[in-house]
């Protein structure tokens, strides 16, 4: 399937070709239909906002489980807003593993950036071992149950990104089989859990180590609408070819 969605996930890196360059690439280069979502670390958002071209809209990589207050080093999703950013990466592996983001958390959050009139990029996925122990399917419907907040009664667009844990900057990617057995768990969830135009019409993303070289079997067999690219996503050629692919 063609991708309608990539997302650039730069973490707390950014492009060695410069911002600039880089968004001028993403902006003239390809003829992919895809909507490329950059999300650059929080200090660099307005400087993308300004230089992003009409393809590309900019997204946070995270915010806080509250509108405002008292949490020094936090950054709010109405904030994000403000600054001009239209998605916001809820969830990644790396805050629930790294930041301790339990699934409560990651709930409140969910609910914030709705509020806050973001769009928010959900993500979900299993590590290994509970890959290892077959669970990897019950494991992502619980995530998409305790995702289930009210606010999702008033979204207009949510997307969901499968992203195994095992393979997120490993350089060992899910096969698009693989990818299609959980996207088919993930609708099973929406269908039990959320509201019921979710079941058909959320867009599923599939990431952790997607390149160029292995994107084609995704594409083909994975049964999604897009890609959350990290690593290779600092490199605009390579993102490029992972978008129109
Ligand atoms: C990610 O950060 O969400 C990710 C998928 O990283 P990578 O592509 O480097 O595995």
């Amino acid at each position: 399937m063609p991708a309608r969605y990539a997302i650039a996930n730069w973490k707390m890196n950014l492009p060695p070709e410069g911002i600039e360059t880089y968004l001028k690439a993403l902006g003239a280069g390809g003829n992919g239909a895809a909507r490329i979502v950059v999300a650059p670390p929080f200090l660099y958002l307005k400087d993308v906002v300004s230089l992003a071209r009409s393809r590309v809209a900019v997204g946070g990589q995270n915010c806080a489980d509250q509108p405002s207050g008292p949490l020094t080093g936090e950054v709010s999703a109405p904030m994000l807003r403000e600054c001009g950013a239209e998605f916001v990466i809820i969830g990644h592996s790396e805050r629930r593993t790294l930041f301790g983001e339990t699934d409560a958390m990651v709930a409140r959050k969910l609910g914030v950036a709705i509020e806050s009139g973001l769009t928010p990029i959900l993500c979900i996925g299993e590590d290994q071992k509970i890959r290892d122990a077959g669970e990897a399917g019950i494991f992502v419907s619980n995530q998409v149950k305790s995702a289930a907040v009210p606010p999702l009664q008033k979204v207009k667009t949510l997307l969901l990104a499968y992203e195994p844990v095992w393979a997120i900057g490993t350089g060992r990617n899910a096969t698009g089989a693989m990818v299609r057995e959980m996207v088919t768990e993930i609708r099973s969830a929406l269908e039990r859990f959320w509201p019921s135009r979710f079941v058909q019409s959320a867009p599923i993303l599939y990431g952790g180590s997607v390149t160029p070289d292995n994107v084609a079997d995704l594409a083909a067999n994975g049964q999604i609408d897009g890609y959350l690219v990290g690593g290779a996503s600092l490199d605009s050629r390579k993102f490029l070819a992972i978008t129109t692919a």
